[in-house]
Protein backbone atom coordinates (compact mmCIF):
# COMPACT_ATOMS: atom_id res chain seq x y z
CA UNK A 1 0.00 0.00 0.00
CA UNK A 2 0.82 3.35 -0.62
CA UNK A 3 0.33 6.63 1.57
CA UNK A 4 -0.08 10.30 1.40
CA UNK A 5 0.36 12.33 3.98
CA UNK A 6 -2.17 15.15 5.44
CA UNK A 7 -1.50 18.87 5.55
CA UNK A 8 -1.91 17.70 9.46
CA UNK A 9 0.90 15.07 9.36
CA UNK A 10 -1.50 12.38 9.45
CA UNK A 11 -0.93 9.28 7.20
CA UNK A 12 -3.84 7.99 4.97
CA UNK A 13 -3.67 5.00 2.45
CA UNK A 14 -4.01 5.95 -1.15
CA UNK A 15 -6.88 3.21 -2.01
CA UNK A 16 -9.76 2.64 0.62
CA UNK A 17 -12.74 0.82 0.67
CA UNK A 18 -16.03 1.89 0.57
CA UNK A 19 -19.25 1.03 1.68
CA UNK A 20 -21.98 2.97 0.08
CA UNK A 21 -25.30 0.80 -0.78
CA UNK A 22 -23.74 -2.44 0.85
CA UNK A 23 -26.78 -3.32 3.07
CA UNK A 24 -26.73 -4.12 6.71
CA UNK A 25 -27.06 -7.70 6.32
CA UNK A 26 -23.72 -7.58 3.77
CA UNK A 27 -21.45 -4.59 5.48
CA UNK A 28 -19.98 -6.83 8.28
CA UNK A 29 -18.87 -9.94 5.87
CA UNK A 30 -17.71 -7.20 3.12
CA UNK A 31 -15.88 -5.08 5.81
CA UNK A 32 -13.81 -7.56 6.98
CA UNK A 33 -13.52 -9.52 3.41
CA UNK A 34 -11.89 -6.04 2.42
CA UNK A 35 -9.61 -5.95 5.32
CA UNK A 36 -8.75 -9.26 4.49
CA UNK A 37 -7.75 -8.72 1.08
CA UNK A 38 -5.78 -5.72 2.46
CA UNK A 39 -7.67 -2.27 2.60
CA UNK A 40 -6.82 -0.41 5.73
CA UNK A 41 -8.93 2.96 4.75
CA UNK A 42 -12.74 2.08 5.60
CA UNK A 43 -15.08 4.91 3.89
CA UNK A 44 -18.77 5.08 5.85
CA UNK A 45 -21.22 7.83 6.61
CA UNK A 46 -24.20 8.43 8.77
CA UNK A 47 -26.57 8.16 5.78
CA UNK A 48 -25.28 4.93 4.45
CA UNK A 49 -26.83 3.35 7.73
CA UNK A 50 -24.23 1.09 7.98
CA UNK A 51 -21.45 2.64 10.57
CA UNK A 52 -22.96 -0.02 12.91
CA UNK A 53 -21.62 -3.26 10.86
CA UNK A 54 -18.66 -1.67 9.54
CA UNK A 55 -17.39 -1.08 13.63
CA UNK A 56 -18.64 -4.64 13.83
CA UNK A 57 -16.84 -5.73 10.89
CA UNK A 58 -13.72 -4.20 12.36
CA UNK A 59 -14.10 -5.65 15.50
CA UNK A 60 -14.17 -8.78 14.27
CA UNK A 61 -11.80 -9.13 11.69
CA UNK A 62 -9.15 -9.22 14.44
CA UNK A 63 -7.04 -6.11 12.78
CA UNK A 64 -5.83 -3.63 15.24
CA UNK A 65 -7.64 -0.84 15.50
CA UNK A 66 -4.04 1.66 14.86
CA UNK A 67 -3.66 -0.12 11.62
CA UNK A 68 -7.07 1.46 10.23
CA UNK A 69 -7.89 4.89 8.71
CA UNK A 70 -11.42 4.90 9.34
CA UNK A 71 -14.10 7.83 7.58
CA UNK A 72 -17.28 8.49 8.36
CA UNK A 73 -19.44 11.81 7.18
CA UNK A 74 -22.21 14.40 9.31
CA UNK A 75 -24.86 13.94 7.18
CA UNK A 76 -27.48 17.01 6.36
CA UNK A 77 -29.86 16.21 8.94
CA UNK A 78 -26.67 16.89 11.84
CA UNK A 79 -25.99 20.00 10.31
CA UNK A 80 -25.00 22.59 13.24
CA UNK A 81 -23.07 22.77 15.80
CA UNK A 82 -24.93 21.24 18.36
CA UNK A 83 -26.87 18.71 16.55
CA UNK A 84 -23.14 17.66 14.87
CA UNK A 85 -21.65 17.49 18.96
CA UNK A 86 -24.28 15.00 19.35
CA UNK A 87 -23.80 12.87 15.49
CA UNK A 88 -20.13 12.79 16.24
CA UNK A 89 -20.59 11.04 19.69
CA UNK A 90 -23.25 8.77 18.01
CA UNK A 91 -21.01 7.99 15.17
CA UNK A 92 -18.44 6.95 17.48
CA UNK A 93 -21.00 5.14 19.63
CA UNK A 94 -22.38 2.86 16.32
CA UNK A 95 -18.76 2.35 15.46
CA UNK A 96 -17.81 1.00 18.29
CA UNK A 97 -14.86 2.97 18.58
CA UNK A 98 -13.70 5.86 20.66
CA UNK A 99 -11.95 8.18 17.73
CA UNK A 100 -12.63 8.19 13.94
CA UNK A 101 -9.56 8.91 11.35
CA UNK A 102 -11.69 10.80 8.99
CA UNK A 103 -14.51 12.89 9.52
CA UNK A 104 -16.58 15.31 6.50
CA UNK A 105 -19.56 17.23 6.08
CA UNK A 106 -21.12 14.80 3.64
CA UNK A 107 -23.08 18.15 1.49
CA UNK A 108 -22.08 21.42 1.70
CA UNK A 109 -26.36 22.37 2.66
CA UNK A 110 -27.70 23.00 6.24
CA UNK A 111 -25.56 25.27 8.69
CA UNK A 112 -22.22 23.93 7.70
CA UNK A 113 -20.12 26.32 9.44
CA UNK A 114 -21.45 25.09 12.22
CA UNK A 115 -20.86 21.71 11.35
CA UNK A 116 -17.09 22.74 10.84
CA UNK A 117 -16.70 23.96 14.28
CA UNK A 118 -17.76 21.17 15.94
CA UNK A 119 -15.71 19.07 13.58
CA UNK A 120 -12.97 21.53 15.16
CA UNK A 121 -13.83 21.84 18.99
CA UNK A 122 -14.24 17.01 18.11
CA UNK A 123 -11.03 17.40 16.40
CA UNK A 124 -9.11 19.19 19.44
CA UNK A 125 -10.30 16.69 21.70
CA UNK A 126 -8.69 13.67 19.93
CA UNK A 127 -12.09 11.94 18.45
CA UNK A 128 -11.25 13.11 14.82
CA UNK A 129 -8.02 12.82 14.05
CA UNK A 130 -8.31 14.68 10.83
CA UNK A 131 -10.95 16.68 9.50
CA UNK A 132 -12.40 17.48 5.42
CA UNK A 133 -15.50 17.51 3.21
CA UNK A 134 -17.10 16.03 0.72
CA UNK A 135 -18.98 17.48 -2.68
CA UNK A 136 -17.58 20.91 -2.04
CA UNK A 137 -17.09 22.54 -5.47
CA UNK A 138 -14.24 25.38 -5.66
CA UNK A 139 -16.42 28.69 -4.40
CA UNK A 140 -17.86 26.90 -1.18
CA UNK A 141 -14.11 25.21 -0.74
CA UNK A 142 -12.79 28.39 -0.92
CA UNK A 143 -14.59 30.59 0.82
CA UNK A 144 -14.64 27.73 4.20
CA UNK A 145 -10.50 27.55 4.02
CA UNK A 146 -10.76 31.67 4.85
CA UNK A 147 -13.00 31.10 7.81
CA UNK A 148 -11.69 28.09 9.69
CA UNK A 149 -8.73 27.70 12.26
CA UNK A 150 -8.57 24.13 11.38
CA UNK A 151 -8.12 23.65 7.45
CA UNK A 152 -9.99 20.56 5.97
CA UNK A 153 -7.56 18.02 4.87
CA UNK A 154 -9.20 16.24 1.96
CA UNK A 155 -12.51 16.81 0.16
CA UNK A 156 -14.28 13.82 -1.34
CA UNK A 157 -15.99 14.52 -4.96
CA UNK A 158 -16.85 12.81 -7.67
CA UNK A 159 -13.80 12.01 -9.68
CA UNK A 160 -13.64 9.25 -12.50
CA UNK A 161 -12.25 9.26 -16.23
CA UNK A 162 -15.31 10.86 -17.36
CA UNK A 163 -15.48 13.53 -14.87
CA UNK A 164 -11.80 14.64 -13.81
CA UNK A 165 -12.47 17.59 -11.83
CA UNK A 166 -9.09 19.07 -13.25
CA UNK A 167 -9.95 22.61 -12.23
CA UNK A 168 -11.16 21.17 -8.61
CA UNK A 169 -7.56 19.28 -8.07
CA UNK A 170 -6.02 22.54 -8.88
CA UNK A 171 -7.14 24.42 -6.51
CA UNK A 172 -7.27 21.88 -3.79
CA UNK A 173 -3.27 21.41 -4.66
CA UNK A 174 -3.12 25.25 -3.63
CA UNK A 175 -4.95 25.05 -0.47
CA UNK A 176 -3.01 21.63 0.24
CA UNK A 177 -6.06 19.93 0.68
CA UNK A 178 -6.07 15.71 -0.59
CA UNK A 179 -8.02 15.32 -3.39
CA UNK A 180 -10.22 11.83 -2.26
CA UNK A 181 -12.41 10.22 -5.80
CA UNK A 182 -15.70 8.40 -4.85
CA UNK A 183 -16.98 6.78 -7.54
CA UNK A 184 -14.04 5.73 -9.24
CA UNK A 185 -15.95 3.25 -11.46
CA UNK A 186 -19.12 5.87 -12.15
CA UNK A 187 -20.64 3.06 -10.56
CA UNK A 188 -20.35 1.81 -13.90
CA UNK A 189 -22.37 3.85 -15.58
CA UNK A 190 -21.75 5.22 -19.22
CA UNK A 191 -20.63 1.98 -20.43
CA UNK A 192 -17.88 2.12 -17.61
CA UNK A 193 -16.11 -1.09 -17.62
CA UNK A 194 -16.79 -2.28 -21.44
CA UNK A 195 -14.94 1.49 -22.44
CA UNK A 196 -13.12 0.83 -25.74
CA UNK A 197 -10.35 3.10 -23.98
CA UNK A 198 -9.87 1.50 -21.08
CA UNK A 199 -10.22 -1.99 -21.63
CA UNK A 200 -7.32 -1.52 -24.80
CA UNK A 201 -4.84 0.32 -22.33
CA UNK A 202 -5.74 -2.05 -19.38
CA UNK A 203 -4.85 -4.89 -22.03
CA UNK A 204 -1.04 -3.80 -22.84
CA UNK A 205 -0.82 -3.62 -18.80
CA UNK A 206 -2.46 -7.50 -17.92
CA UNK A 207 -4.98 -5.21 -16.18
CA UNK A 208 -8.47 -4.95 -16.52
CA UNK A 209 -10.63 -1.63 -17.18
CA UNK A 210 -11.08 -1.02 -13.78
CA UNK A 211 -7.75 -1.15 -12.24
CA UNK A 212 -6.48 1.41 -15.20
CA UNK A 213 -9.18 3.74 -13.69
CA UNK A 214 -7.89 3.15 -10.37
CA UNK A 215 -4.43 3.84 -11.68
CA UNK A 216 -4.99 6.81 -14.01
CA UNK A 217 -6.52 8.37 -10.94
CA UNK A 218 -3.73 7.49 -8.58
CA UNK A 219 -1.08 8.97 -10.68
CA UNK A 220 -2.98 12.05 -11.31
CA UNK A 221 -2.77 12.01 -7.43
CA UNK A 222 -6.18 11.30 -6.17
CA UNK A 223 -6.83 8.40 -3.42
CA UNK A 224 -9.27 6.50 -4.35
CA UNK A 225 -12.13 4.31 -2.49
CA UNK A 226 -13.97 2.00 -4.52
CA UNK A 227 -16.40 -0.22 -3.42
CA UNK A 228 -17.58 -3.96 -4.23
CA UNK A 229 -19.05 -6.46 -2.62
CA UNK A 230 -16.92 -9.38 -4.38
CA UNK A 231 -13.79 -10.74 -2.84
CA UNK A 232 -12.65 -10.92 -6.19
CA UNK A 233 -12.83 -7.36 -7.48
CA UNK A 234 -11.62 -6.12 -3.99
CA UNK A 235 -8.09 -7.77 -4.46
CA UNK A 236 -8.45 -6.63 -8.06
CA UNK A 237 -8.96 -2.89 -6.82
CA UNK A 238 -6.72 -3.29 -4.60
CA UNK A 239 -3.57 -4.64 -7.36
CA UNK A 240 -2.78 -1.32 -9.17
CA UNK A 241 0.85 -0.74 -7.78
CA UNK A 242 2.33 -2.82 -10.04
CA UNK A 243 2.19 -1.02 -12.78
CA UNK A 244 2.60 2.49 -14.52
CA UNK A 245 0.43 4.47 -17.30
CA UNK A 246 2.89 5.65 -19.62
CA UNK A 247 2.41 10.01 -20.32
CA UNK A 248 1.07 8.76 -24.09
CA UNK A 249 -1.92 6.66 -22.16
CA UNK A 250 -2.32 9.36 -19.74
CA UNK A 251 -3.13 11.87 -22.37
CA UNK A 252 -5.30 9.33 -23.76
CA UNK A 253 -7.11 8.82 -21.22
CA UNK A 254 -7.13 12.92 -20.30
CA UNK A 255 -9.74 12.93 -23.28
CA UNK A 256 -12.29 10.99 -21.59
CA UNK A 257 -12.78 13.80 -19.85
CA UNK A 258 -16.77 15.34 -19.93
CA UNK A 259 -16.34 18.04 -17.36
CA UNK A 260 -19.89 16.88 -16.34
CA UNK A 261 -21.14 15.09 -13.53
CA UNK A 262 -23.05 11.67 -13.79
CA UNK A 263 -24.60 12.63 -10.44
CA UNK A 264 -25.57 15.51 -9.07
CA UNK A 265 -24.73 18.91 -9.79
CA UNK A 266 -24.85 21.17 -6.62
CA UNK A 267 -26.28 24.63 -8.95
CA UNK A 268 -29.23 23.10 -10.00
CA UNK A 269 -32.25 24.12 -7.81
CA UNK A 270 -34.09 20.68 -8.56
CA UNK A 271 -30.99 19.06 -7.14
CA UNK A 272 -30.89 21.09 -3.96
CA UNK A 273 -34.51 20.10 -3.57
CA UNK A 274 -34.07 16.28 -4.23
CA UNK A 275 -31.31 16.28 -1.50
CA UNK A 276 -34.06 17.76 1.45
CA UNK A 277 -36.52 15.94 -0.13
CA UNK A 278 -34.27 12.79 1.00
CA UNK A 279 -33.60 14.62 3.99
CA UNK A 280 -37.17 14.32 5.19
CA UNK A 281 -37.57 10.86 3.64
CA UNK A 282 -34.84 8.77 5.16
CA UNK A 283 -35.38 7.64 8.45
CA UNK A 284 -32.17 6.35 9.82
CA UNK A 285 -31.10 4.30 12.48
CA UNK A 286 -29.84 5.34 15.94
P1 LIG B 1 -17.94 2.84 -7.56
O1 LIG B 1 -16.90 2.40 -6.62
O2 LIG B 1 -17.59 3.79 -8.65
O3 LIG B 1 -18.61 1.59 -8.28
C1 LIG B 1 -19.12 0.50 -7.58
C2 LIG B 1 -19.75 -0.45 -8.59
O4 LIG B 1 -18.74 -1.05 -9.41
C3 LIG B 1 -20.51 -1.56 -7.94
O5 LIG B 1 -21.66 -1.82 -8.75
C4 LIG B 1 -19.55 -2.76 -8.01
O6 LIG B 1 -20.29 -3.97 -8.09
C5 LIG B 1 -18.80 -2.49 -9.31
N1 LIG B 1 -17.41 -2.95 -9.31
C6 LIG B 1 -16.50 -2.78 -8.34
N2 LIG B 1 -15.30 -3.27 -8.69
C7 LIG B 1 -15.46 -3.77 -9.95
C8 LIG B 1 -14.57 -4.40 -10.85
N3 LIG B 1 -13.28 -4.59 -10.56
N4 LIG B 1 -15.06 -4.80 -12.05
C9 LIG B 1 -16.37 -4.59 -12.37
N5 LIG B 1 -17.27 -4.01 -11.55
C10 LIG B 1 -16.80 -3.58 -10.35
O7 LIG B 1 -19.20 3.49 -6.79
P2 LIG B 1 -19.51 4.04 -5.33
O8 LIG B 1 -19.72 2.91 -4.40
O9 LIG B 1 -20.60 5.00 -5.49
O10 LIG B 1 -18.21 4.86 -4.91
C11 LIG B 1 -17.20 4.34 -4.07
C12 LIG B 1 -17.31 4.86 -2.65
O11 LIG B 1 -17.27 6.29 -2.62
C13 LIG B 1 -18.67 4.55 -1.97
O12 LIG B 1 -18.78 3.19 -1.57
C14 LIG B 1 -18.64 5.53 -0.84
O13 LIG B 1 -17.81 5.07 0.22
C15 LIG B 1 -18.05 6.76 -1.52
N6 LIG B 1 -19.11 7.67 -2.03
C16 LIG B 1 -19.19 8.92 -1.47
C17 LIG B 1 -20.13 9.83 -1.92
C18 LIG B 1 -20.18 11.19 -1.30
O14 LIG B 1 -21.15 11.94 -1.55
N7 LIG B 1 -19.20 11.57 -0.50
C19 LIG B 1 -21.03 9.49 -2.95
C20 LIG B 1 -20.93 8.21 -3.51
C21 LIG B 1 -19.95 7.33 -3.06
P3 LIG B 1 -20.11 -5.16 -6.98
O15 LIG B 1 -20.24 -4.55 -5.62
O16 LIG B 1 -21.24 -6.11 -7.33
O17 LIG B 1 -18.76 -5.74 -7.24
Amino acid sequence: MEFVTLNNGVSMPKVGYGVYQVSPEECVRSVQDALHAGYRLIDTAQSYDNEYEVGTGLRQSGVRREEIFLTTKIWIANAGYEKTIQSIDDSLRRLQTDYVDLMLIHQPFGDYYGTYRAMEEAYKAGKLRAIGVSNFFADRLIDLCHNVEVMPAVNQVETHVFQQQTELHGIMKKYDIVHEAWGPFAEGRNGFFSNDVLNRIGAAHHKTAAQTALRFLLQKDVVVIPKSVRPERMAQNLDVFDFSLTPEEMKQLEKLDTGKSLFFFHYDPKMVEWFYQMVQERNLRV
